[in-house]
């Protein structure tokens, strides 16, 4: 592979050209494998970011992808309609809260959030009232475009250096009770007192329910989510639930909310959507909020991707309802779970450890340390393994397919970075 000429004109996600690090060629995955150039064989720890849910090159996938691709790969979605869309978008209205009704296709989790915060915008804008504010969370992560990333933690994706266009959104301080921890009811008192003061300008409450995840990987207590809702349903803001990396199983629940048992007005999915195949993403609104976005001055929602409702990703993404729907992954899910609780906590013993956490098939090891990203990647790739960890934080979001064994090595490779003091800067 040309691997200089990659170095030399290919940017990667978050990635310096002064100071490009090293990128492995992968020429193959299968199942919970990702084959490098050199022929070794890594056990994928990332899903490819919260995506590949099924495993790499699945037979239900495949046969989906090529059944389409010999039909129709493309057709606009202005007045034009299609079997993937339709039976991918009825699968997502049976699968997702009862109350969600309508279905927005989008390209990329980045535009869900958008087009979901346009829907509050435009919602509020049809009932006469003016709400130009969201309030999120501190440590929350919503993708990189900029309305997304204008709700999304502001020293971790550094507003600063958009000040002046970036709007400027309220935070709430971020949960501190874990998931498995008990709960504190002050621990919700600063989103209470920002909606408070500023509910009359609060078009909606945007977060991730249950994990944070690019902003920390925080795992916090249900209660916490139930709250908002309430809290919501009471000063009369709308509730956006940004499902993109929790969705379609990852954390022990088909969808994140139902650990708290609420439902948003709005939710965004995308990543694990079509099982990591291709790009693709939802939102899927209330009735009411549609109706209501429907019925203002433009009398329809101002959006409209080029590529919306792709027939490929369509047909895959329905494949891959479909093997949800199969219902396997609650046992997978439940069992990556339980290996993460047997062997996490004895990570604590090392002193480089602050915190593990765990919760269905998402493991954390947050170190005292930032890692040595060039060192630590070299060291899980000898170690057979591909994790990618970021700033103190070692996770593992496996596809739900893996193994004891394998999860057990992904484990083991973490462990022996936490011996090896160049891991870490
Ligand atoms: C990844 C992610 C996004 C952005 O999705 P992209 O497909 O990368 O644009 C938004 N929200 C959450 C919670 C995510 O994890």
């Amino acid at each position: 592979m040309d691997l200089d000429f990659d170095k030399n004109h290919i940017w990667h996600p978050y990635t310096s050209t002064i100071n490009p690090l090293t990128c492995y060629p992968v020429i193959g995955a299968q199942g919970v494998h990702l084959e490098l150039e050199t022929g070794e064989q890594l056990i994928d720890g990332m899903s490819s970011w919260w995506s590949t849910i099924h495993g790499y090159n699945h037979p239900h996938l495949n046969a989906a992808a090529h059944s389409q691709i010999d039909k129709m790969s493309h057709v606009m979605f202005g007045g034009i309609t299609h079997n993937p869309a339709i039976d991918l978008c009825k699968k997502l209205v049976d699968l997702t809260p009862s109350n969600l009704e309508k279905v927005f296709l989008a390209d990329s989790g980045s535009v869900a959030v958008e087009v979901s915060l346009k829907m509050a915008l435009q919602y509020w804008h049809a009932k006469g009232e003016q709400r130009p504010k969201f309030l999120t969370l501190r440590d929350g992560y919503h993708g990189d475009t900029f309305a997304a990333m204008s709700v999304t933690d502001p020293n971790n994706s550094m507003h600063s250096l958009y000040k002046g266009f970036l709007p400027e959104h309220i935070f709430a301080n971020s949960p501190q009770a874990g998931f498995w921890d008990e709960w504190d009811e002050n621990d919700l008192d600063d989103f209470k007192h920002q909606l408070e003061v500023h509910h009359k300008q609060i078009a909606a409450v945007i977060m991730e329910p249950i994990v944070q995840g690019a902003g920390g990987m925080r795992i916090y207590h249900p209660e916490y989510l139930k709250g908002v809702r309430r809290l919501c349903d009471q000063y009369g803001v709308l509730l956006i639930l940004d499902e993109i990396a929790t969705g379609f199983g990852r954390t022990g629940k088909l969808f994140a909310c139902e650990h708290a048992n609420v439902q948003p007005d709005i939710l965004c999915v995308g990543k694990a959507l079509t099982g990591g195949y291709m790009t693709l993403s939802a939102t899927v609104a209330t009735k009411h909020v549609a109706d209501t976005v429907c019925g203002g001055e433009a009398g329809c929602f101002m959006h409209g991707p080029t590529f919306m409702g792709n027939p490929l990703a369509c047909a895959v993404g329905a494949a891959s309802l479909e093997l949800i729907e199969q219902g396997e992954w609650q046992q997978q899910t439940k069992a990556i779970e339980t290996h993460f609780s047997h062997t996490l906590p004895r990570l604590l013993e090392h002193e480089l450890v602050s915190d593990v956490r765990w919760l269905g098939a998402i493991g954390v090891v947050e170190a005292h340390k930032n890692v040595n990203m060039e060192v630590i990647q070299a060291h899980f790739v000898e170690q057979g393994v591909w994790i990618r960890p970021f700033g103190k934080l070692i996770y593992m979001m496996p596809p739900f397919i893996s193994t004891e064994d394998e999860i057990q090595k992904l484990i083991d490779a973490v462990e022996g970075a936490l011996h090896k003091a160049e891991c870490f800067i």
